[in-house]
């Protein structure tokens, strides 16, 4: 089992090798990020290899046409991986031009996108050949469909980005609310070393404390929205900083569906009232009592 360190986006990209076939976690940023990281690999194994994408964030898939033709597993289907890979490749090439980083603009505008051709609904074991690994699907958290790797006879889990050491995770397309959660449920077979998507890889017990600060971050935003604290009382409780938190607020007014038009009265229609008690003034009935 191996992780790969690159200094762009400080990623991290897995391996692991069975006896029959490898498992490659992760393909990087662009054609050339995967064509060095499949250089990498052949000088550890010659075994054929399959990938799993952990997420459909650009950074961890625009590198697989160096893969060749090869089994592809991720959690969103073939055609949500062309439409959004579509959308970031633009976005992304526009960023690097405007930050003036012609050649990486360049590099990420020929990106080929390889969509996966298998997907992970659930849970599926695979058997590398002497090691079984299981995909499973997240559910919401860091994106909607976030994928992580397990390795239970070594006690390895490969996070992707629902975990990240050294910086802030990103909430960008994330689910504030449920993401601890998931965490939480990823953490209960207490995975000896944690794997995040970007960063050094840790134990878990530095998993247990992000997971703890993501569930801070969830109640937080929980009371901005019932209105018990101030956005500014959020940003300046927030674990993992300003900006991070501000992502966060935003995205949960984003999910939150708007209050209900206001609609117009509707004329009470119950059953119809008995007419109303007359009652007489009985000072009208001129009553001798004297009789
Ligand atoms: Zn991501």
């Amino acid at each position: 089992m191996w992780a790969r360190r690159l200094r762009e986006l400080d990623q991290t990209l897995g391996l692991v090798i069975g006896d029959d076939c490898c498992l490659v976690i992760d393909t990087g940023i662009n054609a050339e990020a995967g064509f060095e990281y499949a250089t990498a690999i052949r000088e550890k194994t010659d075994l054929p290899w399959q990938v799993a994408y952990t997420h459909d964030h650009f950074d961890h898939w625009f590198g697989t046409s160096a893969f060749g033709e090869s089994t592809v597993w991720a959690v969103a289907d073939g055609a949500h991986y062309i439409r959004f890979g579509d959308e970031q490749r633009a976005a992304w090439a526009a960023k690097s031009r405007r930050d003036g980083r012609e050649d990486d603009a360049r590099r990420v505008a020929r990106t080929k996108l390889v969509p996966p051709n298998c997907r992970v609904q659930g849970a599926i074991g695979l058997n590398l050949g002497g090691r079984t690994v299981v995909l499973r699907q997240v559910g919401l958290a860091h994106s909607d469909n976030d994928m992580v790797i397990e390795v239970p006879d070594a006690g390895v889990l490969f996070a992707g980005d629902i975990l990240e050491n050294g910086a802030a995770p990103s909430y960008d397309g994330a689910f504030p609310y449920e993401w601890p959660q998931a965490v939480e449920y990823l953490l209960s077979w207490k995975p000896k070393v944690v794997v995040p998507g970007h960063g050094d890889p840790a134990d878990y017990w530095w998993a247990r404390a992000q997971a703890r600060d993501l569930a801070e971050m969830a109640r937080l935003c929980g009371e901005v929205a019932q209105g018990f604290i101030t956005e500014e009382e959020a940003l300046a409780h927030s674990p993992f900083g300003e900006a991070t938190m501000r992502t966060a607020l935003e995205r949960c007014k984003a999910l939150t569906p708007p209050p209900p038009e206001p609609q117009a009265p509707v004329a009470a229609a119950g059953p119809s009232l008995p007419p109303p008690v007359v009652v007489y003034d009985v000072l009208e009935y001129d009553i001798d009592m004297r009789q």
